[in-house]
């Protein structure tokens, strides 16, 4: 191993991408410390799914077992109409195992945050309610100032701090330069299960708007609002304009909705955020990289950003225990995932653009329902499939790419294939 030259690194952020790279790092004989902004692991958000090569890494690490007793219980979706009937219905297991709407393997991502932070208890320094203010570069590392903490010097530092990194900005450039628009929002919170939802995630559609819900352990339920809207002018953490702005968009819509609403009020684990993707030609700037959301956020349409997650931060870490250098490392590390994340990215924009010709390139049977005329063309129906397609069987655009990286007990990343499912038709 080449761990002499390069053994402190700095990561900001501990939801999934940081504490999974930590993890990482600690295994291959590094000295990682993540700085986390918010005072304790942050709960919250909705079910993710763990795709793919994302189960081998969480198995490597030791942690399926747990991922599994924590899954959520959904075990298919079904759409609804305005009055609670079913009108379609779809198992899990339709597309696969790992393919489908809803992965087989489907955790709550504050269990998920939890479970990750249990697993890097020893071996990696966490330092909470604090951030980075400032990096500056040297020959021999780099030097970080904090809001809170003394300036320390690292040899390495990896930003996983999410869609609107603060690692970004001052080594690669503002956000607006990077962040591509899907012309929606999204929010999800914890409620209540009214009737019983036999393990399905329904899903109500009106035009430009998604309501869901679904199963979590416990009893509860995950609530889901997704809507079209051209950027509305507000501060990001003014939650009561975010809360307003729901209640307006589907005021008048039947089913649960005027329930859901009311329970959103004082929900304590509301997140509500803009869905966009982060495109970057490069992921490294110097000693300081880019991870997870930060670097190739694909947006919760994709299904796929927490597997994303864990996949990069094996595969980073294995390449830094393995390269002669930090920048051989870090151009493997992007070699390595180019693809997966342009795929996963891809699909993304099936679930929000059917005029997007990207879209057809890669997933010919994606289209939106065009319930009315689009006020903003092609950035205004967030529901991916109608009931009606799906009852007469036509599923086949609606599966996630699947990456099939090639994991052996040593450290071999780089022979790695997608493998397009079985009937799909996709480009590969
Ligand atoms: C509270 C929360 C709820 C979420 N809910 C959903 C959801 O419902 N649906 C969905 O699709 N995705 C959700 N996500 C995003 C999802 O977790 C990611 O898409 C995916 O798992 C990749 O994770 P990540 O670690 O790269 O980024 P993230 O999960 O976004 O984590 C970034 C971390 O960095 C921290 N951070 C931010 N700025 C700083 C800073 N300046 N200094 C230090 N730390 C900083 C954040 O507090 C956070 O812990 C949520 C994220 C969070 C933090």
């Amino acid at each position: 191993m080449y761990v002499v030259h390069m053994n402190t690194v700095l990561i900001s952020g501990a939801s999934i991408a940081g504490p999974a790279l930590a993890y990482w790092l600690h295994h291959h004989g590094f000295t990682p410390t993540v700085v986390e902004r918010a005072p304790a692991p942050r709960p919250g958000g909705q079910a993710v799914d763990l795709r793919g090569t994302a189960r081998e890494v969480a198995e490597r690490m030791g942690i399926l077992a747990e991922v599994r007793a924590a899954h959520t219980g959904a075990r298919g979706m079904a759409f609804v109409n305005a009055e609670g009937k079913r009108t379609s219905t779809m198992a899990s297991d339709t597309m696969g195992d790992s393919g489908g709407v809803i992965a087989e393997l489907e955790i709550l991502r504050g269990h998920l945050v939890r479970i990750l932070h249990e697993a890097t208890a020893t071996g990696v320094e966490y330092v909470f309610d604090d951030g980075i203010t400032s990096l500056t570069e040297t020959e021999h590392g780099v030097e970080a100032t904090f809001e809170r903490g003394e300036p320390r010097t690292f040899d390495l530092v990896i930003g996983a701090d999410g869609l609107h990194s603060k690692v970004r900005s001052p080594a690669f450039g503002p956000e607006s330069e990077f962040a591509h628009d899907l012309g929606a929002y999204i929010s999800t919170f914890g409620t209540t299960q009214r009737e019983d939802l036999d393990g399905r995630q329904l899903m109500h559609t009106a035009p430009g708007r998604t309501t869901g819900i679904y199963p979590t352990p416990g009893g509860r339920a995950k609530a889901m609002f997704v809507f079209a809207s051209p950027p509305v002018e507000h501060d990001r953490r003014d939650t009561a304009r975010q809360r307003e702005l729901i209640a307006t968009t589907f005021a008048g819509d039947g089913w649960e909705v005027p329930r859901l609403l009311d329970g959103m009020r004082d929900a304590p684990d509301f997140y509500f955020d803009r869905l966009r993707q982060i495109r970057m030609d490069t992921w490294s700037s110097g000693r300081i990289a880019l991870l997870g959301d930060a670097a190739f956020c694909a947006s919760p349409m994709a299904g796929n950003g927490t597997s994303m997650a864990l996949v990069g931060a094996y595969v980073l870490a294995g390449e830094l225990a393995t390269a002669p250098d930090h920048r051989t490392a870090f151009r493997r590390y992007e070699e390595e995932m180019r693809e997966y994340v342009a795929r996963c990215q891809k699909f993304a924009l099936s679930g929000v653009d059917s005029h997007d010709a990207e879209v057809a390139d890669v997933h010919p049977h994606a289209r939106f329902q065009p319930a009315r005329p689009a006020a903003h063309p092609g950035r205004d129906e967030v529901v991916r499939r109608s009931p009606e397609d799906l009852e007469h069987g036509d599923a086949e655009g609606l599966r996630s790419p699947e990456l099939d990286l090639q994991l052996t007990p040593g450290l071999t990343f780089r022979a790695w294939t997608w493998k397009p499912p079985p009937g799909c038709r996709c480009t590969t």
